[in-house]
C-alpha cells in the first residue's frame, strides 16, 4: 500500500501557497482538512438530495432520510457500538458533553461526585462544573505526575473509594499535551467501582481505531471536523440502557411521539435527544469522511500520528529556550511547547510570514496551563496527510525564529 501522505491529492486546500510559500498546515487539532471525497459528498447531496428527513412522504426527503440514517449506521459501525439507536447526531463534541452533563447530571444526587482529570479542554470541564454548582454536586480532579502529562493512576482507586463518584469524565488524547490516556485501563475501574464513565474522544476519533465495547465506556464524545467531516455536526455515545434511562436535553419538534396542551412524550432514543432539524448534509458528509479514513486504515493513521508526533517532538525539543509538554515517548501527533523569552503569538505570526500554520494560546485547558505555570502555548498538531518533510521545513524556520529574535538563552 502507498504511503499515507500520498493521499494529500485529495486534499485541493493542501496544495496552495501562502504567503509565497507552500502551506505546511500543522493545526490540525483545531480542525483537520477535508478531501475531496467530502466536499463532493456534500455538493451532491444539495445538487441533488436536499429535503428536510423523517417528516416528509415524497422521494426526495426519503432519500434524504436514508442518507442520514446510512450515515447513523455507519458510525456505530465505525466505533463498534451496539447498533444505530445508540448514535445521537450533536453539533460537535461540546454539545455532546453538554448532553450527558445536563441529561444524565439531573439523575445525579446532591454530594455526588464527579470526577474529570486534569488535562480536560473546556468543552469537558466547564458543564460538569456548572452541574456541580446547580446541583450540589462535588467535582474531584485526576491529577497529572508533571508536564509529561501521565495520570496519577494509583490515585484513581483511592478517589473512588473516598468519595460518593458517580461518574467520571475523562479526555481519551490530550489536545494540549497530546498524551494518550489508559482508556480501556480507566473505564475497567470505574465500572469496578459501578461508575459512569465518558470518554471525551475529540482527539482520537479518526486518528485512532475506536471500539466503544472493548474501551468499555458509557458514553463517548466526538466531533465530525477534526476527523476530515465537515463542521456543525458531532456524535454523542450511549450505551443503549443509558440513553433510555437520561431525559431529553432539548425539546421541539422532531423528538415527540404525542403532544397535546398538558403534556408531551417523547420517541424512543436516539431520537428523543434529536429535537429540530439536525445537521442533514453534515452528517452525510461525515459518513464520506468515515469511509475515507477506513480506505486508509485507522491503524496506519494512528501509526503515522504517533511517528510524526514523536519525530516532531524530539527535532523541536532539541532547539534552545525551548520548552516542550508532553510526553518522552509514545505520544499522539500534537505537540506544544513554549519558548523562554518570546511570546507563542510572535513565534507563530514568524512561522506564518513562511506559510506555516500553527495556533497559539491556552487551547481551552486554561486550568493545566495554570497548574504547569504557563499562560500559553504554541502547538503543532499534525494528521495523515502531514510529512516528514513539512516538519523539517517546519524546523528550519523555528531556527530563523529563535536566531531573528535574539533570545538570551540562544
Ligand atoms: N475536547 C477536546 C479534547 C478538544 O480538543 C476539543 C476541540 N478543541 C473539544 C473537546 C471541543 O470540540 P468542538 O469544538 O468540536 O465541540
Amino acid at each position: 500500500m502507498e504511503p499515507i501522505e500520498t493521499f494529500r491529492k485529495d486534499f485541493p486546500i493542501l496544495s496552495q501557497r501562502v504567503n509565497g510559500y507552500p502551506l505546511v498546515y500543522f493545526d490540525n487539532a483545531a480542525t483537520t482538512q477535508k478531501p475531496r471525497q467530502v466536499i463532493d459528498a456534500l455538493s451532491n447531496f444539495f445538487l441533488s438530495s436536499n429535503a428536510n428527513v423523517h417528516r416528509g412522504l415524497h422521494e426526495l426527503s426519503n432519500r434524504a432520510t436514508e442518507l442520514l440514517e446510512e450515515s447513523r449506521q455507519k458510525i456505530a459501525h465505525f466505533i463498534h457500538a451496539q447498533g444505530p439507536e445508540e448514535i445521537v447526531f450533536t453539533k460537535g463534541t461540546t454539545e455532546s458533553l453538554n448532553l450527558v452533563a445536563s441529561s444524565l447530571g439531573s439523575l445525579l444526587k446532591p454530594a455526588e461526585g464527579i470526577l474529570l482529570t486534569e488535562m480536560e479542554h473546556h468543552s469537558n470541564l466547564i458543564p460538569w462544573q456548572q452541574l456541580a454548582k446547580q446541583r450540589g454536586l462535588r467535582l474531584f480532579y485526576l491529577p497529572i505526575k508533571d508536564k509529561e502529562g501521565g495520570l496519577q493512576m494509583e490515585k484513581l482507586e483511592e478517589i473512588f473509594t473516598h468519595n460518593r463518584i458517580a461518574v467520571f469524565s475523562f479526555t481519551h488524547v490530550s489536545n494540549t499535551l497530546g498524551v494518550i490516556n489508559p482508556v480501556e485501563s480507566l473505564c475497567s475501574i470505574a465500572r469496578k467501582h459501578g461508575v459512569i464513565s465518558v470518554v471525551d474522544a475529540a482527539q482520537s476519533a479518526g486518528h485512532r481505531l475506536i471500539d466503544v465495547q472493548k474501551i468499555g465506556c458509557d458514553f463517548l464524545a466526538f466531533s465530525g471536523h477534526k476527523m476530515c467531516g465537515p463542521t456543525g455536526i458531532g456524535v454523542l455515545y450511549g450505551k443503549k440502557e443509558w440513553l433510555e434511562k437520561i431525559p431529553p436535553y432539548q425539546f421541539g419538534g422532531n423528538m415527540v411521539l404525542e403532544a397535546d396542551f398538558s403534556d408531551s412524550r417523547w420517541k424512543d432514543p436516539p431520537h428523543k435527544f434529536e429535537a429540530g432539524t439536525l445537521p442533514i448534509a453534515e452528517a452525510i458528509g461525515l459518513k464520506a469522511a468515515i469511509d475515507y479514513l477506513c480506505q486508509i486504515g485507522l491503524d496506519k493513521i494512528a501509526l503515522h500520528d504517533e511517528q510524526i508526533g514523536s519525530y516532531a517532538y524530539s527535532k523541536i525539543s532539541s532547539l534552545p529556550c525551548i520548552i516542550p509538554l508532553g510526553p518522552k515517548g509514545r505520544r499522539a501527533g500534537i505537540v506544544s511547547f513554549s519558548i523562554k523569552g518570546l511570546h507563542p503569538h510572535d513565534f507563530i505570526s514568524f512561522c506564518d510570514r513562511y506559510g506555516i500554520a500553527l495556533r497559539g494560546g491556552h487551547h481551552c485547558n486554561k486550568p493545566l496551563l495554570s497548574k504547569l505555570g504557563i499562560d500559553s502555548t504554541v502547538r503543532a498538531s499534525f494528521y495523515f496527510y502531514n510529512t516528514q518533510n513539512e516538519v523539517d521545513q517546519f524546523m528550519e524556520i523555528a531556527e530563523k525564529c529563535l536566531r531573528f529574535f535574539k533570545l538570551p538563552c540562544n
